[in-house]
């Protein structure tokens, strides 16, 4: 499956904020938006004032950047969005925060979305008691996401167990730390999404 192997940072400097990318490292000194506050490239430090179109365009590339989800697929996210009742900006969100990776990520069980994939292919995690190893498979209230049995005395599992309370997990899901498993007690609203992201400039970009 196709996926962006580039530098992490950069992607973090180029959309002027943080986008949590590399798990630990993000909330340490060493982060290098910290210490780089500025575009990568010759020109980064002299950031241009954008168009609408510009700005519409990095609206959407923060939002695929965090999820870590390729241009054809959050295209779908959209049209998927489009096609159900409600507000289309928060229903493609909510979509992108469903994703198993995500909430691998989100509940604690992994540093990073990006680790968390990695950990999901690799066949650690079990949706209501069944193996599942697609990152986009989408959680719904009343699923229970579990560490696999052989899973549980996985390294990075643990290390990211110690400090999920610390990073905060979400009102939607409820942490099981004890039996290495977690609910999805709701849908995910608006406002369990602390990223800066404006997603109507993603649907006024897709909307032309
Ligand atoms: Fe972004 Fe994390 Fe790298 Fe900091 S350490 S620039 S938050 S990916």
């Amino acid at each position: 499956m196709a996926r962006y192997t580039g530098a992490n940072c950069k992607l973090c400097r180029r959309e002027n904020m943080k986008l949590f990318l590399k798990g630990e490292r993000c909330y340490k000194e060493k982060c290098a938006f910290e210490r780089k506050e500025y575009a990568p490239g010759q020109h980064g430090k002299l950031r241009k004032k954008l168009s609408d179109y510009g700005v519409q365009l990095r609206e959407k590339q923060k939002a695929k950047r965090i999820y870590g989800v390729l241009e054809s697929q959050f295209r779908r996210y959209f049209e998927k969005a489009v096609s159900v009742n409600g507000i289309t900006g928060e229903i493609l969100l909510q979509f992108l925060e469903r994703r198993l990776d995500n909430f691998v990520y989100r509940a604690g069980f992994a540093a990073s979305r990006k680790e968390a994939r990695q950990m999901v292919r690799h066949e650690h995690f079990e949706v209501n008691g069944r193996k599942v190893s697609i990152p986009s498979f989408l959680v719904k209230p009343g699923m229970t996401v579990s560490v696999r049995e052989n899973s549980r005395e996985h390294p990075r599992v643990l290390e990211s167990l110690e400090t999920a309370a610390a990073r905060g997990i979400p009102e939607w899901i409820t942490l099981d730390k004890q039996n290495f498993k977690a609910e999805v007690v709701r849908l995910p609203e608006r406002t369990d999404i602390a990223y800066d992201i404006q997603e109507s400039l993603i649907v006024e970009l897709y909307s032309k």
